[in-house]
């Protein structure tokens, strides 16, 4: 997968792109990311890329010309353009599966009071990490990279991937590694049983028990299956004060 990512802040990204996983993909080709600064495209002698706002609104907006420059130097048919903005839809994982499958992405990162609203014609989607107001947009495009990065294909395992928390709907259970007990806090016994079987049921329990205690709500959205209903009523029943 292909990224740029426009900014007027490139080296913010450095670490970002520089570390842990992300590097590993980008070493490995699965993805390509460039950052372009934004006041390569400037089409003043300061290089600013902002201006006041028509009609007298407080503050800076980044303009039009620049931006539509960048886009079209970067676009190809294939490409999807995102803004990263508070009145986005939200984020979510089954957004970030969506974008995984995409060949190209270009990031707009926002400024000051965000774009001259022109730009909004060049963007496919306007996304938001989350009903809050960041000061820009890096912080939010570094999240949406990630999440979408990990799904690539071939960037992490498969499995490791499919068993996260939401990829399913769902959360994932609680885990434990070593050692079995420090301080005495001890790690539940079934799991050091190596009852395979066991150990399956138990986390299936654990990550039902799990959603329905931090995020009820993914329950509401989920189909069930029987099996999976008849945990949940477990759950439930396990739950009630006695
Ligand atoms: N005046 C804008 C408004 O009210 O919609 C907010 C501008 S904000 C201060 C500056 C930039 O931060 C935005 O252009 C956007 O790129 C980014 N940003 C702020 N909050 C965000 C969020 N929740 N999700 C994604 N990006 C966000």
């Amino acid at each position: 997968m292909k990224i740029d990512i426009i900014t007027i802040f490139p080296e913010v990204f450095n670490d970002f792109l520089g570390n842990s996983i992300i590097k590993r993909a980008i070493q490995n080709n699965y993805l390509a990311v460039q950052t372009i600064n934004l006041r390569d495209y400037s089409h003043n002698i300061h290089l600013k890329v902002d201006d006041t706002i028509y009609g007298g609104g407080s503050g800076m907006l980044m303009a039009f010309p620049p931006l539509y420059d960048a886009i079209q130097a970067l676009k190809t048919p294939l490409s999807k353009v995102i803004y990263l903005s508070p009145q986005g839809k939200v984020f979510k994982q089954n957004k970030a599966k969506k974008l995984a499958k995409e060949n190209h992405l270009i990031f707009i990162c926002g400024h000051y009071e965000g774009l001259d609203a022109r730009v909004l014609q060049l963007v496919d989607e306007e996304i938001s990490i989350g009903d809050y107001v960041l000061t820009q947009g890096e912080l939010a495009t570094m999240v949406v990279i990630d999440a979408v990065a990990r799904l690539v294909d071939g960037v992490i395992a498969r499995t490791s991937v499919e068993n996260d928390s939401l990829f399913h709907g769902l959360l994932k259970q609680d885990e434990y590694t070593k050692p079995e007990e420090y301080q005495g806090f001890s790690v539940p016994e079934i799991l050091l049983s190596g009852h395979h079987e066991n150990i399956k049921a138990y986390n299936e329990y654990q990550a039902l028990k799990n959603t329905y205690l931090k995020r009820p709500d993914l329950l509401r959205k989920k189909k069930l299956t029987s099996e999976q209903k008849k945990i949940l009523n477990q759950v439930q029943e396990d739950l009630k004060p006695k």
